[in-house]
């Protein structure tokens, strides 16, 4: 690394990306990559004025990849092991690699890690194609030079959070559900990373952990490097680079604007949620396992509307069994219910794997994952699992109440299958004399367009239905959830989805039963108040976003959100997400003055 490289890495800058988990952090930054293989490599345009720069880089970081694998050397006793680094070594100076990758930067006019991408990129093709398993094993021992020079070149080391000792921010390329769940409150100050929407799994994981977190940063981690100092800012979306003293100071007064507007919101945590006329709201918590119940009753939560079981088995380097699920689902109910009053419920939504929420080590072989054996439909394939869970979950019943809910429904049939497994289940119990709560509620969640269009049909088989918007927007929009590249489609306010929502309120009225909103968008006060007037009776979000949703509920009148929800419904004709998104927004203005200055309580969006 040339220092006029480093000096440029160094220098004070400002990304912005989508903010998914308010908060300030301030901290040093830990540099991780989603797996140690593939390492993001962004490719840049250079100018001629660059090319020997980017030379001079190549240069540096061949130097410091042998003086690496020289000193490996040096630890190694045996032959034949010293070996494959004398190759590594060979491979590193041959001369028609090395000339093809200045070729690359000279001609196609490139930084150096795209040209090294490029240049390995035609070996693996060609040796991949040879028949000789020798020649085609040489790949790999490129492909290992490969991630060394690019380690070299992005300022990375080969890191896990469990090296993690003392307070950071971790900026990484992506984070998968199973790495996000490990990671430590007290360790991790702040999370960025260059992909992800909103509603990511790591954006959700965030928020429900409390850490600040900014996503969707395109290259933040080709902008840092390990130990570079940042500021986050998860309620705007920035993080700040290597700040200078001014930045840092202005910072510093942000976090303590936010200790104060925390106090302001003190006296509507424990308010039970309603509106200004006095009608009741249900305001519940999103939780976890691994997540501490304790923030629950601190936020002022009612209840619990959605459990996420399935970060037992994303945890996790094993199936849970029956008693482990048992032991975690009755632990939930006996710690959340006391503290929670009379009237709150846990509700546990049964295993949501598939899409990008794998368990540690498997990888899906579906081309698409999100329109695949995902969720219900991966649990009806699998009905030893599903009734293991069913019992699980029935036994916790029998602590307080509770719920049972089914993800991904998509037509009746399905849900049906649901019931039937939950019935043998309860059978399985009384035969052994089991105790549960033979009323158990039943829920499914509507985030298909399929169950918010044909609501009615499945509103006879349970007792409520919770919307999905987060997957709802994903399966309506046709946009990927976790894709920064479509995040610009993915609004709840979308009018096709507000179209959806209201569907689902005006088939579960028809059909006697009730409907709440657990995605994200239950958290931005500006979205809840439009679900609320379209006939939404619960919100369930991320315990920290409750005080404000509860402030804001409680500044309108059911009527008001009733006619602000038929405005929309009649603009939904005309109008684009920005723009519903705007009407709610300025309705809410006209009636919260300092609506703006809580807005950094609010989810993102
Ligand atoms: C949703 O899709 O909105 C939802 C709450 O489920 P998850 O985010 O876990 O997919
Ligand atoms: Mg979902």
């Amino acid at each position: 690394m040339s220092s006029d490289e480093t000096s440029k890495a160094r220098r004070m800058a400002t990304l912005t990306g989508l903010a998914t988990s308010r908060g300030f952090a301030a901290g040093s930054v830990f540099l991780h990559t989603t797996d140690g293989g593939e390492l993001a490599v962004v490719e840049r345009e250079i100018s001629a004025a660059d090319v020997s720069a980017e030379l001079e880089r190549f240069a540096a970081a061949m130097k410091e990849a042998r003086r690496q694998i020289e000193a490996l050397t040096a630890r190694l006793d045996g032959q034949s092991a010293a070996n494959v680094f004398a190759n590594h070594l060979a491979i590193l100076e041959d001369p028609l690699i090395l000339s093809q990758i200045e070729d690359v930067v000279r001609k196609e006019r490139v930084n150096v890690e795209a040209a090294i991408r490029r240049v390995v990129e035609r070996f693996r093709t060609r040796f991949g194609q040879m028949d000789d398993p020798y020649l085609r094993e040489r790949i790999r021992d490129i492909e290992d030079i490969e991630r060394r020079m690019l380690r070299i070149l992005l300022g990375r080391e080969e890191t896990v959070f469990a090296s993690i000792t003392s307070p950071v921010i971790i900026v990484a390329d992506d984070l998968a559900p199973s790495e996000t769940v490990a990671l430590s409150r007290e360790l991790v100050l702040g999370i960025a990373t260059d992909h992800g929407s909103a509603t990511s799994h790591v954006a959700l994981l965030s928020r429900a952990l409390g850490i600040p977190a900014v996503v969707g940063l395109g290259d933040v981690t080709q902008r840092v490097r390990p130990g570079d100092r940042v500021l986050l800012d998860g309620s705007n979306g920035t993080v700040t680079v290597n700040p200078d003293a001014a930045t840092t100071a202005d910072f510093k007064r942000l976090m303590r604007r936010e200790k104060e507007l925390m106090a302001l919101l003190e006296e509507d945590r424990q308010l039970p949620g309603a509106m200004k006329d006095g009608t009741p709201l249900k305001i519940v918590a999103n939780t976890q396992p691994g997540v501490p119940f304790g923030t629950l009753a601190a936020f002022g939560a009612q209840g619990v509307g959605l459990y996420r079981t399935e970060y037992l088995w994303l945890g996790s380097d094993h199936e849970p069994s029956e008693e482990e699920q048992f032991a975690a689902y009755s632990e939930a109910v006996k710690a959340v219910l006391p503290a929670l009053g009379s009237e709150a419920r846990v509700t546990f939504r049964c295993l949501d794997l598939g899409g990008d929420k794998l368990m540690r080590g498997v990888k899906s072989f579906e081309a698409n994952p999100f329109l695949g054996n995902r969720s219900i439909r991966w649990l009806l394939g699998h009905r030893e699992t599903f009734r293991t869970q069913l019992r699980a979950i029935l036994r916790a019943s029998a602590f307080g109440k509770t719920a049972v809910m089914f993800p991904m429904i998509a037509t009746r049939a399905e849900l049906r299958q649901c019931n039937v497994e939950l019935g043998k289940a309860m059978d399985e119990l009384r035969a052994k004399g089991i105790a549960f709560d033979e009323h158990i509620m039943r829920g499914a969640m509507v985030e298909t367009p399929a169950a918010a269009i044909c609501a009615d049909q499945l509103a006879g088989e349970v007792d409520f239905f919770s919307v999905g918007t987060n997957d709802l927007v994903q399966y309506t929009l046709a946009a990927d959830r976790g894709n920064e590249q479509v995040a610009y489609l993915s609004y709840p306010s979308d009018p096709a989805v507000v179209r959806l929502v209201e569907t689902t309120c005006r088939l579960s009225k028809a059909g006697g039963i009730y409907t709440c909103v657990c995605g994200e968008s239950a958290a931005d006060p500006v979205m809840a108040i439009l679900w609320v007037g379209l006939g939404v009776k619960v919100l369930s979000m991320a315990p920290s976003c409750i005080p404000a949703v509860k402030k804001v509920l409680r500044t309108v009148t059911l009527q008001e959100a009733q006619t602000l929800a038929a405005e929309v419904l009649a603009a939904c004709a005309t109008d684009s997400a920005e723009e519903i998104y705007a009407r709610c927004r300025n309705f809410l203005l006209d009636r919260l003055p300092d609506f703006e200055s809580l807005r950094a309580f609010f989810a993102a969006g």
